[in-house]
């Protein structure tokens, strides 16, 4: 442990701060568990920049705070538990870091002020029809044209693309032998000529995820990160910088929380009795697997400030909480579904309504499908695992 640091009290900081600051309509959207758009984050992330602690992972000479490990998961933690939104990632945890290790002086005062202070808002434009796990296998080309790219090809699952101003894109610049050669990593303003950006409707009845078409968008050879055919090194490298993310459970803790309280309610009185506890032992069981998960998490907290690898541990976290979180989810459904099931309307246009008190329920069911899915699915994970432990 820093002897120089007291956790405490600085967790006791972040606290008082939070609960002082984070404005109670951003609270209540966080505690309703609806789905976050960039009109909940931004101005939370003004809050934080103006307080100087628009980027918690970053070093300070680029306006980070300059935390070690162990502060930013206690950061996140008192977020969760105070109902403040996590920040946005896409820029300040994905981006942001890459920039600031590759990118140029030039590209570092062009693109970091803006994912500070919130006014650039970015997506990932990495996945593509045919090309999600084995990422690879990518098919959009950026051909080199004097001083622009030429970009032709389909993104798909790019969430928040409708309310975002970039995208930092994964693209083929050249055939390789090695399909994880020949990859390059180019920044791409959303508003260019030849971008079209379609929603794709989920089960869920939230708008999140899109479909981005790019024909013969030309961008500027200055928005390359790094060197030519080394994007992939890049991406490798960003995705290792998330590894931490899924040390804090206090997220899935809350949640579990909110989902006792709405059985509580929802199946108050001695006619629900049997039901009710039911769901009460489903979730006590769901409370050992974060316990669980916790530990891990605190393990891979002490591995980091130590200087060690993490191995399997993240991917160990993220397999047994996604699976925890969709348990969770499935019990508050369980919980309402008879009441709240029949009003949920389809995704064929009209949406979920939204006026129904506790739809939300309903919808956070949905949307947890996705969870064993994105940021690596669990037969993934499973393989990642697999690897470390047998080395096949
Ligand atoms: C809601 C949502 C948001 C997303 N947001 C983004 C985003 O912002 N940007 C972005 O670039 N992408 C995003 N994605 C895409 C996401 O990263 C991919 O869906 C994910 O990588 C899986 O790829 P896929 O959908 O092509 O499925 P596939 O890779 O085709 O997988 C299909 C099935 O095969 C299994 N499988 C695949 N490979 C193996 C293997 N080697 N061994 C065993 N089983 C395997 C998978 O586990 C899965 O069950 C998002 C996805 C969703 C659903």
């Amino acid at each position: 442990m820093d002897a120089a640091i007291d956790y405490q009290a600085f967790r006791a900081e972040i606290r008082d701060f939070a609960l002082a600051h984070c404005p109670p309509d951003i609270r209540a959207v966080v505690a309703s568990y609806r789905k976050l758009s960039r009109k909940v984050w931004y101005p939370w992330q003004r809050i934080l920049f103006e307080h100087g602690w628009g980027a918690p992972s970053w070093p300070k000479e680029f306006g980070g705070t300059g935390w070690d490990p162990r502060q930013r998961v206690i950061f996140d933690e008192v977020m969760a538990e105070c109902d403040c939104p996590p920040q946005y990632h896409h820029g300040l945890r994905h981006l942001g870091p890459v920039i600031i290790e590759f990118g140029t002086p030039e590209q570092q005062k062009r693109f970091l002020p803006g994912i500070l202070n919130g006014e650039d808002w970015w997506c990932q434009g990495y996945s593509e029809p045919g090309a999600g796990s084995d990422l690879a296998s990518l098919r959009t080309t950026a051909r080199r044209e004097d001083d622009h790219y030429m970009v032709d090809g389909q993104k798909t699952w790019t969430s928040h693309a409708h309310e975002s101003d970039w995208m930092y894109t994964l693209v083929r610049t050249s055939k390789e032998p090695k399909k994880q050669q020949g990859i390059s990593l180019l920044l791409i303003p959303l508003n260019l000529p030849g971008i079209t950006i379609r929603p794709i409707r989920t089960i869920d009845g939230w708008h999140h995820v899109n479909e981005v078409f790019l024909d013969g968008v030309r961008v500027p050879a200055a928005n390359r990160i790094g060197e030519e055919g080394q994007g992939w090194t890049y991406g490798k490298f960003l995705l290792e910088r998330e590894r931490l993310g899924g040390a804090n459970i206090a997220p899935h803790r809350k949640a579990l929380e909110r989902v006792r309280e709405l059985v509580a309610t929802e199946l108050a009185g001695e006619g629900r009795r049997a039901e009710r506890e039911l769901l009460q032992h489903r979730l006590l069981l769901a409370e050992s697997e974060l316990l669980a998960a916790s530990e891990l998490g605190r393990e891979s907290v002490e591995a980091v400030m130590q200087g060690n690898a993490l191995g399997m541990l993240p991917s160990v976290i993220k397999l047994g909480t996604s699976v925890t979180m969709q348990t969770i989810s499935q019990i508050a459904l369980d919980a309402v579904g008879e009441r709240l099931a029949p009003r949920f309307r389809r995704v064929d246009g009209a949406g979920p309504n939204a006026e129904e008190p506790g739809i939300e329920w309903v919808q956070n069911y949905m949307y947890a499908r996705v969870r064993t899915i994105y940021g690596g699915s669990s037969e993934v994970q499973k393989n990642v695992i697999a690897k470390q432990l047998f080395g096949i």
